[in-house]
């Protein structure tokens, strides 16, 4: 019989940091308005559903419908 997969302490572990990180930015699966990730500065690749954010706080990837407090506009050129 194969076991049935399930989380391991890695996982728990890996998903407070997450969790704790996700909360301190005020991380949103959603927009805010006009704000999401697809339209911030930090959001690195604006034309794919899921790309990585880069900004120092977070470095992880998210969606670009999501949202958190530390959007900022693409500045103009
Ligand atoms: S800083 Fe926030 S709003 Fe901007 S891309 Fe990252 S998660 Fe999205």
């Amino acid at each position: 019989m194969i076991p049935e997969p399930e989380p391991k302490e890695i996982d728990e572990k890996l998903e407070i940091e997450l969790r704790h990180l996700a909360s301190n930015a005020v991380l949103k699966g959603k927009p805010s308005g006009a704000e999401k990730c697809e339209s911030c500065r930090y959001y690195l690749e604006p034309h794919k559903d899921i790309s990585y954010c880069w900004h120092p706080k977070l470095r992880i990837l998210v969606g670009d419908q999501w949202w958190c407090q530390w959007w900022e506009e693409i500045p103009a050129e």
